[in-house]
């Protein structure tokens, strides 16, 4: 029997982040022909709302507050509740992003209810869903459901695929006031840093280097590589202490973790922090000029050779072949 899904849509500058569709497409098959409902905060745009329709929500609730335009877990999660509290869901998709790690617990936590985090695929079995996760930095995957009551997962982007953008659907867009109250904390202001190209989590490629850049300005050619294929740059720990470049991109256990369809390592040397963070990726190239680099033990494709001059080469050839 069909049963109604709620998904938290979450908006980065403007635009709903491709994992809300994501959570949708994974939604529907959960709701097994219920209804699938997109959940927005803040005062966001109608056009935000008709994007989660487009992708498979039957109807979207735009919860209204005036302490709901930045993210705080205290208004955030009495703003969710609210709406859990009128709808009833039997489901609660997230994507597993930093606002989704951090609310998810919590409203489970208030409903008591069960949570799956970081699920990477989910096979439905009967009325049952069973979900999948890697454990152990990556190096196993467990199969987990939830026994009783509310559904409720995180997905890790770039996992599930979305459903087919359909511009000719339509639902109801349902604007809600909720109530907010007793914060303890209140964002006054965010100072945003620069930041260029594509979202690194969220990346088709990335192309990420180590210690063996050996310098800022030897991180350019990969930016340039990673320009070129319409990736993102990221990189190791190891790059990052050694100032070369910014933690923000800090792929790994204490760093973001990806899952691009293609991931270039360039100078890393595959410590198991590092391919806690990226091994999930679907095709992993390594550039290394030691042919007993820990990271030749996962990658598909593997060159052995010195980046400075493997990386120019690519970006010769990528650009002769111009498909990107
Ligand atoms: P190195 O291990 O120094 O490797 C550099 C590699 O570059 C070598 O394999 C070398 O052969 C190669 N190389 C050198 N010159 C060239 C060249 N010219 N051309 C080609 N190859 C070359 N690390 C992370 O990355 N992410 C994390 O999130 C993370 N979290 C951690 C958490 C904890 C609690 C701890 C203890 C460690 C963590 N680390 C993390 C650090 C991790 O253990 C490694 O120290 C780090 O990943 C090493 O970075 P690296 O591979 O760039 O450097």
């Amino acid at each position: 029997m069909g049963k109604k899904v709620l998904v938290l849509g979450e908006v980065r500058q403007g635009e709903l982040r491709n994992v809300s569709f994501e959570a949708i497409a994974a939604a529907k098959q959960i709701s097994d022909g219920g209804e699938v409902v997109g959940l927005l905060l803040g005062n966001v745009s109608q056009s935000l709302a008709d994007s989660m329709i487009h992708y498979g929500a039957d109807r979207v609730i735009i919860a209204h507050h005036s302490n709901l335009e930045s993210y705080t877990s205290d208004a955030y999660s009495q703003a969710v509740m609210q709406v859990i509290e009128n709808e009833n869901p039997k489901g609660i998709i997230l994507g597993h992003t930093s606002i989704g790690k951090d609310i998810s617990p919590r409203i489970a936590a208030k409903l008591k209810s069960g949570l799956i985090s970081d699920t990477t695929s989910f096979e439905m079995i009967g009325e049952q869903v069973v979900f999948t996760r890697p454990i152990y930095s990556g190096k196993a995957f467990e199969k987990k459901m939830i026994t009783d009551g509310l559904i409720m997962a995180t997905i890790r982007p770039n996992n599930i695929s979305s459903l087919q953008k359909n511009e000719t659907r339509s639902g109801e867009v349902i604007t809600m006031d909720v109530d907010i109250k007793d914060l303890r904390t209140i964002v006054k202001d965010v100072v945003r840093k620069a930041t260029t190209g594509v979202d690194l989590s969220e990346a088709k490629i990335v192309v990420a280097g180590g210690r063996g850049v050996k310098s800022k300005d030897g991180f350019k050619p990969l930016q340039e590589l990673a320009d070129l294929l319409g990736g993102a740059l990221g990189a190791s720990r190891g790059a990052c202490d050694a100032e070369y470049c910014d933690y923000s991109i800090q792929i790994g256990q204490t760093g973001k973790v990806v899952t691009p369809d293609l991931y270039i390592a360039c100078g890393i040397s595959g410590a198991i922090q590092h391919v806690a963070g990226m091994s999930n990726s679907k095709v992993i190239v390594a550039i290394n000029k030691d042919p007993e680099a820990n990271i030749f033990s996962i990658a598909d494709y593997g060159i052995v050779g010195d980046l400075y001059e493997v990386i120019p080469l690519l970006i010769e050839e990528f650009k002769s072949v111009a498909v990107y």
